[in-house]
């Protein structure tokens, strides 16, 4: 396995580059770059050419390289497979969006939380994802937004949507964030010192590892929480997902109460919207049905947070339906008639890989 030159502390660089008989400064030149998200030699403009060629044959630049690029038609959103130096998978999305530009990032290669809707989790877990490697997501997409004219500067993240930098992260993407909590907290410090990333522009989403979330409190940083219910009662949540078993609703809710009375942030609740399909081919509502609202609401009255109603993806493994868009709504306003403030959350990218985990799953498949 080559080395690769991002995860090396400068003092390594430098000796990995005078090691090669070059000058030090070159070293600094070549972190500038890779901080940019450099995935080749080939491009670092001011390296004399023949070291570019040197570099690329003995060292690899970045802990992920690209193995595909999905572009949805409407360009708002571009999907990226990425492989580690291991050989395993991840996935990370571009969402260029109204307010700047967000990255969805993967914190673990698989799964081992097994919610019963999720493509992520079917091949089990893999491992977890160094800080280098959360890190180097949010780069590749950094890379991708600046084109080639504007990767000779500096990068200032500020929300505005006509910069070209990455704004917004959400740490939604495959994995439990909390399952590995050193290395995610590692990977949004980084973001925050390096990338100049604010805390309340980065969003972490949790199944509801109670422990992570205590972890989170004691950290103090005032991110963006969010919970991925998904079911109003323990008696369902159980059925779809298995940690529910372990850190009933009522403690979830109590941790995450918790995280947001200090930070006075809004909590971001997750809700996929699940139907089955009955013997007849019809679809039956799982988690969506008149009750099912009224008992969310019931226990999300009186909480600073926001509802985001997910109409379920098909994913081809599970045997889940996707809701109508009559059900969808009635489920809506029944919780805003309760005063929870809702919202159905837009389906970016359908077009490119309909599921989270979709991608790394069809390529271990050889699809
Ligand atoms: S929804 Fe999240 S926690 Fe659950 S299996 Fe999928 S990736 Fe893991």
């Amino acid at each position: 396995m080559k080395p690769i030159l991002f995860n090396m502390t400068d003092g390594e660089l430098e000796q990995f580059i005078t090691g090669m008989s070059q000058p030090k400064f070159r070293a600094r030149q070549i972190r500038d770059w890779l901080q940019r998200g450099a995935p080749t030699a080939a491009v670092m403009k001011n390296l004399p050419e023949t070291l570019r060629r040197d570099l690329d044959a003995v060292a690899q630049m970045q802990p992920v390289r690209i193995v595909k690029k999905l572009e949805s038609a409407d360009g708002e959103t571009t999907k990226f497979l990425l492989e580690l130096a291991d050989g395993e998978q991840i996935e990370c999305v571009l969402m260029r969006t109204t307010y700047g530009n967000s990255v969805c990032v993967s914190s673990q290669a698989g799964c081992a939380m097994g919610c019963r809707f999720c493509a992520s989790t079917l091949l089990g877990l893999k491992r977890n994802l160094t800080t280098d490697e959360i890190f180097a997501q949010i780069l590749v997409a950094q890379w991708e937004l600046r084109g080639d004219a504007m990767r000779d500067r500096p990068v200032r993240p500020n929300g505005d949507p006509n910069n070209n930098d990455v704004s917004h992260i959400v740490i939604m993407g495959t994995g439990e964030p909390l399952q590995n909590t050193e290395n995610v907290i590692g990977f949004m410090e980084r973001a925050n010192r390096e990338m100049g990333i604010g805390w309340r522009r980065i969003t972490l989403s949790t199944c509801g590892v109670v422990p992570g979330i205590n972890d989170l409190i004691k950290w103090g940083r005032p991110i963006n929480l969010a919970i991925s219910l998904h079911a109003p009662t323990d008696e369902l949540r159980d059925q779809i997902m298995p940690i529910n078993h372990k850190y009933k609703i009522a403690d979830v809710m109590a941790a995450a109460d918790a995280f947001t009375a200090l930070h006075n942030r809004q909590l971001m609740i997750e809700y996929i919207l699940l139907g089955r399909r009955d013997q007849d081919g019809e679809t039956v509502l799982f988690n969506a049905t008149q009750q099912h609202a009224e008992k969310l609401a019931q226990l999300l009255t009186g909480k600073n947070c926001m509802v985001n109603l997910i109409p379920w993806n098909a994913v081809d493994e599970r045997d889940f339906a996707s809701p109508s868009g009559n059900a969808v709504h009635r489920f809506q306003d029944t919780l805003i008639k309760s005063g929870v403030h809702t919202r159905i959350r837009r389906e970016r990218g359908t077009d490119i890989g309909s599921a989270c985990g979709q991608l790394r799953l069809n390529s271990a498949r050889g699809k």
